[in-house]
């Protein structure tokens, strides 16, 4: 989806809300979906955003980044090292998508496709948990890692 119409969807969402869209948020937001194939760190996301707004604070961002979180506007995650990441939410998706973590460059690769069907089931059978999403990261060798490898 282009930014502009993803940008358009998220206000609307922030007014449903009650919250207003003040250039900070709008900054913060760009900034994510600019770079929705990344897991930024709240830090990395400020960094990229004082350079559009220098007058922004870190806490701004924070507080931004939280409020984006608790409307399911982005998933925080995180990987090996431990730090909390942002996710932009893809458009409808009813699940969290999953992550192939490689271990050797640390690149991170998205899944789409839920395939947790079944799983789930089970869960919901054998434990009586009610699943309402999950979080599934895959560690291992990416496509470039192995041809290396093999050079
Ligand atoms: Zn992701
Ligand atoms: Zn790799």
């Amino acid at each position: 989806m282009d930014t502009s119409l993803a940008l358009q969807k998220t206000k609307k969402h922030l007014r449903e809300s009650g919250l207003k869209l003040t250039p900070q948020r709008e900054a913060t937001l760009l900034v994510l979906l600019e770079n929705e194939k990344d897991h930024l760190s709240a830090e990395e996301v400020y960094f990229l955003v004082k350079k559009k707004s220098p007058e922004i604070g870190l806490a701004t961002v924070y507080r931004t980044l939280e409020i984006l979180t608790d409307l399911k506007i982005v998933d925080k995650v995180s990987f090996n090292d431990g730090l909390a990441r942002y996710d932009l939410r893809k458009e409808g998706a009813q699940h969290f998508h999953h992550h192939l973590l490689c271990l050797e460059c640390g690149s991170i690769e998205e899944v789409e496709e839920d395939l947790l069907g079944s799983v789930e089931q089970i869960i919901e059978d054998n434990y009586h948990f009610l699943v309402k999403d999950h979080r599934l990261t895959f560690h291992g060798v990416c496509k470039v890692c192995q041809a290396k490898a093999t050079e």
